[in-house]
């Protein structure tokens, strides 16, 4: 199949001008019925409440104009929306909707199942569960739930919380083995020989208990819950259950937790330079502090340096401040960068041996899809060389093992509502080992009380109370069944959702070449400099007019260009040709190398690049870039001799005339 043949795409999407809306209305009016005749036939011996004669009232039909008007104002207003669909939008994470999952959600949304329980989502809750399988799977990680660690996920609002979870389930299982020490010296429990050195409880260091792996803290909570349950009265069970969430973090809080054990210094959580502001967020939101943020320096390719990481990860283990977590980017949000996550797992693997561990987690909310691409049917992963054929320069070898070593990771976010082109909202997050659930149900799951033993209770049943285990309460099934019904319809490998993705891959190879065009071609006026060649689908670039060496002209005069992809809602959506977004780079995203060698390729000199501090206009405190996002699945339709790419360069070598032709009339 020739790369530019789109025609497999064809009925997946609503489309750029709409033109499978005949298969959209019909199946919609189709399930509208069904859902009628669905209420119709829930005890059709009663008689309706709202009587057949109500239209005749006017108390009636004034609500229903009031009604109708305020449903046309809102339509109105909506035109207003950025036109994700076209491919004339290359601005942020987001393009056309898949027709599967569009159909499933607004077919679901009128039974509105509540995700929160399986009370409250028969049909949903197992949908949701299943997609988190799906995830799972395309990642590489074990689904089987008769090995152990066996996977699960579940969808969340977006990447934002999915990234909270994750820090919060390491923080549940790694604080858990000092509580547990705790407990049972406070109640001088008789122990046999536990944890991976196999030897007493109380022989075990603070630092050692605070440095066991998941698995062994796992395999550390059941060894010791059994053996109470087997040993002691019933009662004395309870007093230690209780006694162990006395003792836990949840508990106490932060602070509460280092008072009773000093010893221990405040864990660090690890994330590079390009980690998505969420991060941040969640060290606010779940009281750790970020001052406890330890941030890598990115390389020339806006990649976690390794030997920063190196260095730092050597820096805690020397003084001994523990290490919660690092963060690994699977495509950053501004440039689409992925992490050497292998290089990563080996740091982790390296300092494990030594007693010092660490969890990983893996913010793939951009790039997740993307796995999908080099995942076989057969759970396989495609060599790097057969993904090589397909493409000019994706993937670099290193992006090609970053995405083969998620499986190694404890965790994952991945966001649906990005490149799984699915409605908002609709995030997920991904673990391993469903074993850490125990670790965070709001009913500790060693509680008494509860007649069958829960840690035999198989994860797929714990889930069925999924609001125990995760941030939020209520949720939409909706999304859910949109996420199923497209993964269903799409699967997640190389011959299904892969080949959206390599398209989209394409696209901006493609992209990439003729933006490199456009430089040549303008070169005599203006320098456009790439400051990150493209890991995944995103290119950022900076334009600087010819012979100028001030950072802050430069910014103003690419703000100029931008004026001209910039959604201007006083303006009518026609008067439009192209949408694209922007980023910046400020001082501190920076290494002064990297700095030093954009600055030469633009032409600026350095000492222009000011701190904040010392710029009052906040004009020379980053580098302005534009920034594209190559998802719309109909980016290389060629029609009348060119593609929307090439469209898209016209313009922007037009753009950047009249600017400088405007810049040189000003003087
Ligand atoms: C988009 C993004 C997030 C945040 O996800 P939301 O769905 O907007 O909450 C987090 N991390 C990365 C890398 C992202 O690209």
């Amino acid at each position: 199949m020739p790369h530019s043949d789109l025609s497999f795409m064809h009925p997946f999407f609503l489309g750029a001008y709409a033109e499978n809306d005949h298969v959209f209305e019909k199946t919609l009016l189709e399930f509208l019925r069904d859902h009628a005749y669905w209420r119709r036939n829930f005890h059709p011996e009663n008689r309706p409440p709202i009587p057949t004669n109500a239209p005749y009232r006017e108390d009636y039909n004034e609500f229903l104009a009031q009604m109708q008007q305020e449903l046309h104002t809102l339509s109105a207003d909506l035109k207003k929306s950025v036109p994700f669909f076209s491919p004339r939008y290359m601005g942020h994470m987001a393009a056309d909707l898949l027709l599967p999952g569009v159909l499933a959600q607004i077919m679901t949304i009128l039974y509105n199942p509540n995700n929160v329980s399986d009370d409250a989502a028969p049909a949903t809750l197992a949908k949701e569960l299943e997609v988190g399988t799906q995830l799972a799977r395309m990642f590489g990680y074990n689904t089987d739930p008769s090995e152990e660690p066996c996977a699960w996920g579940h969808l969340t609002s977006g990447g934002t919380v999915a990234n909270y979870e994750g820090i919060w389930n390491l923080r549940s299982v790694r604080f858990y083995p000092l509580s547990l020490a705790q407990a049972v010296k406070d109640l001088g429990i008789k122990l046999p020989d536990v944890g991976p050195k196999n030897q007493q409880l109380d022989q075990y260091s603070k630092w050692e208990l605070f440095n066991l792996s998941i698995r062994d803290t796992i395999l550390l909570m059941r060894k010791v819950t059994a053996h109470v349950k087997e040993e002691y009265e019933k009662k004395q069970f309870q007093a230690f259950s209780e006694a162990v969430i006395k003792e836990s973090v949840a508990h106490l809080g932060m602070a509460g937790f280092f008072l009773r054990h000093p010893e221990i210094k405040q864990p660090k959580l690890v994330i590079p330079q390009s980690a998505h502001y969420s991060w941040e967020k969640a060290m606010k939101i779940l009281g750790m502090g970020t001052a406890h943020i330890e941030k890598i320096r990115t390389d020339v390719h806006m990649r976690m340096e390794i030997s920063h990481l190196k260095e730092v990860i050597e820096e805690h283990y020397q003084q001994q401040i523990p290490v919660l977590g690092m963060i690994g980017v699977l495509g950053s949000t501004e440039f689409g960068s992925v992490d050497p996550i292998h290089k990563m797992v080996e740091v982790r693997d390296e300092y494990a041996a030594k007693g010092f561990y660490f969890g990983i987690h893996v913010d793939a909310a951009w790039g997740g899809y993307m796995t999908s691409l080099f995942r076989l049917p057969d759970g396989g992963f495609v060599p790097h060389e057969d993904v090589c054929k397909e493409f000019k320069y994706f993937p670099h070898k290193g992006t090609w093992q970053a995405f083969k070593a998620v499986s190694e990771a404890d965790s994952i976010t991945i966001d649906p509502h990005k490149l799984g082109y699915l409605p908002f909202p609709c995030g997920a997050f991904v673990s391993k080992d469903s074993g850490v659930l125990d670790f965070i149900s709001q009913k500790a799951a060693y509680v008494f009380d509860v007649k069958e033993d829960p840690l035999k209770k198989p994860a797929a049943k714990k889930l069925l109370g999924l609001g125990q285990y995760i941030m939020e309460g209520s949720k939409p099934g909706s999304a859910a069944a949109a996420a199923y019904v497209t993964h269903r319809c799409i699967p997640l490998h190389n011959e299904g959702f892969g080949r959206i993705m390599a398209h989209s891959m394409r696209a901006c190879e493609y992209f990439y070449d003729k933006l490199m065009d456009v430089r040549r071609h303008l070169k005599e006026l203006v320098t456009i400099t790439i400051p990150f060649t493209p890991d995944t689908n995103l290119v950022c670039f900076a334009i600087n007019p010819k012979g100028n060496p001030h950072l802050a002209l430069l910014n103003h005069f690419s703000r100029k260009v931008f004026q001209h992809m910039k959604i201007n809602p006083q303006q009518p959506l026609q008067a439009h040709d192209f949408f694209g977004s922007f980023t910046s780079l400020s001082k501190d995203a920076l290494t002064d190398e990297d700095a030093a060698r954009i600055f030469e390729e633009l032409g600026i000199n350095g000492d222009t690049f000011c701190h904040h501090v010392t710029d009052r206009t906040r004009e020379s405190d980053h580098i302005y870039l534009i920034r594209h996002t190559l998802m719309n699945p109909w980016l290389m339709y060629e029609d009348n001799g060119m593609n929307y790419i090439d469209r898209y360069c016209a313009f922007l070598f037009r753009a950047i005339k009249t600017e400088m032709g405007r810049a040189i009339g000003r003087g």
